[in-house]
């Protein structure tokens, strides 16, 4: 499953005086197994572009292959602008269906606070209303209901047929995650899961989607404002603003552009600043430190005097 992004731009309200270029000329390549981290100040595109990846939002300009298949072919939101025959338009409507259709099966997006979109009056039914769009077949529906509660521990059993209203906000929202992954996407994009939740419910959340990713082979685009959770995480940052890629590598060589990073409103791990704040004290420590385990790592490389387990017997400032 790869998707290819070409010379993608969004306006919105194109043509009249509230026009915004939401995102400008993006290029991505996207491979299987991949877990992408999104990035960027509030109002950088990120939601736009991942709107356009299952189809949810028409581009104005640039295509977009899910899997070889144009999913945005004869869809630009400035097409209005030409004059179709009706026949035409029924003809491209019919196709736009088809192509949708085939893309949501393929991409599962969980927007922003997803719990909101929970309206069924049992979790069951909340659970299977996209399996059942699909038009699959009720034991179909059942089993991959199971599937994904399981999926995001929840118990089938115990749960099944409880409000999704009663639930604690880290389990409505792992409720409306089932509700995407019960569609078996072969990619993941979720905008903000963590967004809102206390420090347990992010942890759970953030594990089940590493488990996801690990297990079932998932492609998994995470938008997120934790640089801990993203460098923890990801296998590759990009990073957006004002509607443009700024950076497009490892989560190590993104984070070494701190200057950059904090001029277009964001920042580095907590950690790679103190390591920055111990080299200027005197030690050295590698650059692309972005966790705590790989500070620890390095540190006791540097003091073996203090940590007894320390490696590197012959002390000294030994590079990391
Ligand atoms: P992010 O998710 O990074 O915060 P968005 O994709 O939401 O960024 O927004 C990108 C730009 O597009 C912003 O300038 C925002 O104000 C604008 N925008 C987003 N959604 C809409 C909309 N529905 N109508 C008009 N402008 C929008
Ligand atoms: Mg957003």
């Amino acid at each position: 499953m790869s998707i290819s992004i070409k010379h993608l731009s969004h306006i919105y309200d194109y043509g009249t005086p509230n026009e915004t270029v939401a995102i400008e000329n993006i290029n991505l390549e996207i491979e299987h197994g991949e877990f992408i981290g999104l990035i960027g100040h509030t109002g950088s595109g990120k939601s736009t572009l991942i709107q356009q990846l299952n189809g949810l939002l028409k581009p104005s300009k640039g295509t977009i292959l899910v899997n070889g298949l144009n999913i945005t072919e004869g869809l630009s939101n400035l097409d209005k602008t030409k004059k179709r025959s009706k026949s035409e338009q029924r003809k491209l409507a019919k196709e736009r269906k088809r192509k949708l259709l085939e893309v949501r099966k393929k991409v599962g997006l969980v927007f922003q606070y997803p719990e909101y979109q929970l309206f069924e009056e049992t979790i069951e039914k909340d659970i299977a209303f996209g399996p059942t769009n699909l038009g699959l077949g009720e034991s179909e529906v059942k089993a991959r209901v199971k599937e994904a509660m399981m999926l995001v521990g929840i118990d089938y059993d115990a749960y099944k047929d409880r409000s999704p209203f009663e639930l604690s906000g880290g389990q409505k929202r792992r409720v409306a995650i089932a509700g995407v992954l019960a569609m078996r996407p072969e990619v993941l994009i979720l905008d903000e899961p963590t967004a809102g939740l206390d420090p347990r419910g992010r942890d759970e959340i953030l594990a089940q989607i590493k488990a996801l990713h690990d297990k079932n082979k998932m492609t998994v685009i995470i938008v997120s404002h934790s640089m801990e959770d993203m460098a923890k995480i990801a296998n590759r940052l990009i990073v957006m603003n004002k509607g443009k890629v700024v950076f497009d590598d490892s989560p190590h060589k993104v984070f070494k552009e701190i200057e950059t990073l904090e001029k277009i409103g964001l920042a580095v791990p907590q950690i790679s600043y103190l390591a920055r704040a111990l080299n200027e004290a005197g030690f050295h420590l590698s650059d692309e430190i972005i966790t705590i385990e790989e500070a620890v790592e390095a540190l006791k490389k540097q003091l073996p005097a203090i940590h007894p387990k320390a490696q590197n017997s012959k002390g000294g400032k030994a590079s990391c």
